[in-house]
């Protein structure tokens, strides 16, 4: 587990630690940890000498928790997640409905026969259908079909067949 650059500097300011939440004395060297946030920003971290290794074990120890309590790299609380506690069977069945989508978009993808084209496309309809009457909330979280593939499909098709989440 990666965290950021370290450095250790003389203390000038009040800073609070991250990991006591105490103040760092400024007579004392302080550890710094510029993290880099997910947009390409950096952010800085300040510690006490001492407390940087506890804070690194708990957040190891946090990941760890998260990682576990995900289920198919979907993040707990997702109603997929939920239709499998309460209904196994009705969550193995959309996940049938769902490949067989998958799969017959790919179809698409790759096809120029226009006949078969359009014999899976009304396919496909019938089971979104299908899927939506098993489960009516969507996930937010597109598929991981790239927009470049989204576009040509529904060249293909003149119709889009957007995965969910999906904002033309
Ligand atoms: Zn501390």
């Amino acid at each position: 587990m990666i965290f950021g650059l370290l450095g250790r500097n003389g203390n000038r300011k009040d800073r609070l630690c991250r990991h006591c939440k105490e103040y760092i004395d400024t007579n004392t060297d302080n550890l710094m940890l510029v993290m880099l946030g997910k947009k390409g920003g950096r952010y800085f971290l300040y510690f006490h000498t001492g407390c940087l290794e506890p804070w690194t074990l708990e957040q190891k120890r946090k990941r760890a928790e998260r990682l576990k309590e995900r289920k198919g790299g979907r993040p707990t609380g997702s109603s997929v997640k939920d239709l499998r506690e309460q209904s196994p069977e009705l969550a193995a069945k959309r996940e049938w409905l769902v490949r067989r989508q998958a799969r017959l978009i790919r179809y698409i993808l790759n096809s120029e026969d226009k006949e078969k084209i359009r014999k899976w496309k009304l396919e496909v309809e019938e089971l979104r259908g299908q899927i939506s009457e098993i489960l009516p909330f969507q996930v937010k979280k597109p598929g991981r079909r790239t927009n470049a593939s989204i576009e040509m499909l529904s060249r293909k098709t003149g119709w889009a067949v957007k995965p969910v989440g999906y904002k033309a």
